[in-house]
């Protein structure tokens, strides 16, 4: 049952109005403005009736402290009174009051009054609870976005990266060179390519074990990551060999990079289980030539490979035409 706090001095009045409301609502009851406030706050009433003249605080100021506290704020307030002066009901709603009556009032008309605001009430309570639990599930929402952002992240990266040595991979090294010849097109800026193998590596992993060579395979990532500019793409290109991209470099620029990495792996004094190994590598070097795209540059590039393995490896061929 829907608690009605009357606030009223005249005896008779509280009694009148709790003959009219008690079927209905469960009647509390208060004779002056500050016992009014205090019964407020401690029961919690859904709606109050409140007189305006009362002895010690009058209904105006009970209602304005109503609204000035949490607990209270939300309390409809029907102000039940004899003054229709305009001065008053104006006061009635700038206090925090909902509704004004004039005394004598028709109880049908109180009646469908005091409904009507417990309505609206309730309906805003209702909305107060859906929005909070919206901002839950809002919050949960901004949570759970941010979670999966992070892991697509680390997908996404995850797809791009050779999970052995943390160096791109083919699928992203392609990538690359789609943007690099795209950019050649715009701005005929040359790019070259490296196509570095690992001499006798099978001889590795049949002595030291498939192990050793993972470590090999991934020291010699680290080296290739030291040696690039920034600009560089680096990727695993298959087993034992790695693919560079070099951004605006010609022939004697990819040299000098791939001098740089032989002469690091050569002379890295890589140890397995304290024996030294002896690791090198051979490089074949090509430009980006327009005619044969992509692919044929790098098929270019494989044949430098293939030309300095012959030659006796450890060792840079650069890929040259035949007229
Ligand atoms: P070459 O100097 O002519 O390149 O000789 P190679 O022995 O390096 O070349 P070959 O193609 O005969 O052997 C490559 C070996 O690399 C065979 C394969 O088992 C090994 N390999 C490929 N991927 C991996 C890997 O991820 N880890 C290890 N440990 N070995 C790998
Ligand atoms: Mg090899
Ligand atoms: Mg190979």
């Amino acid at each position: 049952m829907e608690k009605i706090l009357i606030a009223d001095d005249v005896p008779a009045n509280i009694k009148m109005l709790g003959e009219m409301l008690k079927r209905k609502y469960e009647i509390l009851v208060a004779t002056n403005g500050g016992k009014a406030l205090k019964l407020a706050c401690e029961c919690a009433p859904d709606l109050v009736l409140m007189d305006v003249m009362m002895p010690g605080m009058d209904g105006f100021t009970a209602c304005e402290r109503m609204k000035a506290a949490r607990e209270t704020a939300d309390i409809p307030v029907i102000f039940i009174t004899a003054s229709n002066e305009d001065e008053d009901i104006v006061k009635g709603f700038t206090s925090g009051g909902v509704d004004y009556i004039t005394k004598p009032f028709n109880p049908t008309e109180l009646h469908a009054r005091i409904k009507t605001h417990l309505e609206i009430r309730n309906s805003r309570e209702i909305l107060k609870r859906y929005s909070r639990d919206l901002e839950a599930i809002n919050n949960e929402l901004h949570e759970k976005n941010a979670l999966l952002a992070g892991a697509l992240e680390k997908i996404t990266h995850m797809a791009r990266t050779d999970c052995l040595t943390g160096l791109w991979n083919r699928s992203h090294m392609m990538e690359k060179c789609r943007e690099e010849e795209i950019r050649f097109r715009r701005k005929k800026r040359p790019f070259c390519f490296a196509l570095c193998d690992v001499d006798n590596f099978k001889k590795v992993n049949d002595t030291y074990g498939h192990e050793c060579g993972d470590y090999v395979l991934r020291a010699i990532s680290g080296i290739l990551k030291q040696s690039l500019r920034e600009q560089d793409v680096a990727c695993r290109w298959g087993g034992e060999e790695f693919l560079l991209l070099l951004p605006e470099a010609d022939i004697p620029g990819v040299l000098e990079v791939a001098s740089r990495v032989r002469q690091r792996v050569a002379c890295s004094g890589l140890t397995y289980n304290d024996e030294p190994l002896r690791v090198t590598m051979t490089f074949g070097l090509a430009a980006y030539e327009q005619d044969e795209g992509i692919d044929g540059s790098i098929r270019n590039a494989d044949l430098a490979l293939y030309e300095g393995k012959s030659a006796g490896r450890d060792r840079i061929v650069s890929f040259k035409k035949t007229e």
